[in-house]
C-alpha cells in the first residue's frame, strides 16, 4: 500500500517511520522497515498500528543511513507479521517492499521452490525477492531488470540488497512512485506526501520506469536499462 526508501548520511529508520506516518491516511493492515548495516539487513515488522512497529523497533536501533519501509494492504496472505514487508531471500541478501499485485506469482513460487528456495510467507511479494536472489550475479540492477522481464501484475518495488550496500533499486508499473532529491541524499515513495518534509524536488517516475538511487545520485532507465530524460518537478503545495 505505502512505500517509504532512503539513502543518505542521516539515520534511516526515523525518516521511514515518519514517511510511513504520512502514509497512513491510506490504511494498512501491518507495517515494517529493513536496513543495512555491517551486520547485514535487519528486518523489524509489525501487525496493527505504526505505533506498534515503533515499539517492534525499540531505542537501540541501527543507525543505518539506508532502508526501505512499507505500510501493507493485504490482497495475497492474511495480514500478519510474517506477511507483512519487507520480505526476503533465504540468506536475507536482498530485501523488498512491493505494492500491487504479481499475477503470476504461483508459477514462479513453484519453479523457485523446486530449485531449492524456502518461502516463509503466504505473499505474492516474496517471489520477488527470490527471484533478484536467483538472478543476481554481481549487479543488482541486472537482476531486478530480469525479475522485471517475466513478472506480471501492477507494481511499484524497492530493492535492497548488502551484495550492493549503499543502492536502492526501485521499479514501477500501475502503481504510482516518486523519486525525491535531497542534498546527498535521497529518498524514493508510492507518494509525494511521505518525503515533502526533506524535499520539493522530485522525479515522477511513469509506468515502466526503474531508478537505481545512490548517495552519489540517481539513474532512470527503461525496463530495458535505456535511459530516461526526466524533468525535476517541483512540488509547491502543502501536504
Ligand atoms: N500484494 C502484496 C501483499 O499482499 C502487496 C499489498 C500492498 O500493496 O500493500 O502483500
Amino acid at each position: 500500500c505505502g512505500i517509504v526508501g532512503y539513502v543518505g548520511k542521516q539515520t534511516a529508520i526515523p525518516i521511514l517511520v515518519e514517511g510511513l506516518k504520512k502514509l497512513e491516511y491510506r490504511g494498512y493492515d501491518s507495517a515494517g522497515v529493513a536496513v543495512l548495516d555491517a551486520q547485514g539487513i535487519s528486518v523489524s515488522k509489525s501487525v496493527g498500528k505504526l505505533a506498534a512497529l515503533e515499539k517492534e523497533i525499540g531505542e537501540n536501533y541501527s543507525q543505518s543511513c539506508i532502508g526501505i519501509g512499507h505500510t501493507r494492504w493485504a490482497t495475497h496472505g492474511r495480514p500478519s507479521q510474517v506477511n507483512a514487508h519487507p520480505h526476503g531471500d533465504c540468506g536475507l541478501d536482498f530485501a523488498v517492499v512491493h505494492n500491487g499485485i504479481i499475477e503470476n506469482y504461483l508459477e514462479l513460487k513453484d519453479q523457485l521452490i523446486e530449485k531449492g528456495h524456502s518461502f516463509v510467507s503466504e505473499t505474492d511479494t516474496e517471489v520477488l525477492a527470490h527471484l533478484v536472489e536467483d538472478f543476481y550475479q554481481g549487479d543488482l540492477e541486472a537482476a531486478v531488470r530480469q525479475v522485471l522481464a517475466i513478472i506480471r501484475g501492477s507494481f511499484a518495488m524497492v530493492v535492497l540488497s548488502r551484495k550492493e550496500p549503499g543502492k536502492l533499486v526501485a521499479a514501477r508499473k500501475d502503481s504510482p512512485m516518486v523519486v525525491g532529491l535531497g542534498t546527498g541524499e535521497f529518498f524514493v515513495a508510492s507518494d509525494i506526501t511521505a518525503i515533502l518534509n526533506h524535499t520539493r524536488q522530485v522525479y515522477i517516475l511513469d509506468d515502466g520506469e526503474m531508478v537505481v538511487i545512490q548517495e552519489t545520485g540517481v539513474k532512470i532507465t527503461d525496463f530495458a536499462g535505456n535511459p530516461r530524460v526526466k524533468e525535476v518537478m517541483h512540488v509547491k503545495w502543502d501536504a
